[in-house]
């Protein structure tokens, strides 16, 4: 845990989150600034500033499941979401704690910006 990290923060309940889903290694909450209807990130509880860093392929398969279930759960998997890890500065990654961006409820645009 970083003590400065806002997702740590979040993982500890220090500062509220509308949280949708909670497992042992991980947890998802709806995006403060919501890009599409569905807007929701999936973080490990442990800090991990980036894609760059998981070490465990066991963590970042339970956040991909993570992600598949928040989907369902939010009715966006029948018609279409994305999954996005922003990483770094050319990935345009502004908080340094590892999440995926599951993005649905709208059509998306390709390429990205
Ligand atoms: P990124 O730019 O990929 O690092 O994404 C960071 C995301 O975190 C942005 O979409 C922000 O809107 C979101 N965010 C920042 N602070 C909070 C917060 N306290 N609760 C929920 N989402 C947040």
């Amino acid at each position: 845990m970083a003590d400065n990290c806002i997702f740590c923060k979040i993982a500890r309940g220090e500062i509220p989150a509308t949280v949708v889903a909670d497992a042992p290694t991980c947890m998802a909450f709806r995006d403060l600034n919501p890009e599409a209807p569905v807007h929701v990130l999936v973080i490990p509880k442990a800090h991990v500033p980036s894609l760059n860093e998981v070490a465990s392929p066991a963590l970042f398969a339970d956040l991909m499941q993570m992600a598949r279930e928040v989907a369902k759960q939010e009715g966006i998997a029948a018609s279409g979401y994305r999954v996005v890890w922003n990483t770094n500065a050319d990935g345009g990654q502004t908080v340094f704690h590892l999440h995926a961006h599951v993005l649905g409820g709208r059509q998306m645009a390709w390429p990205p910006g």
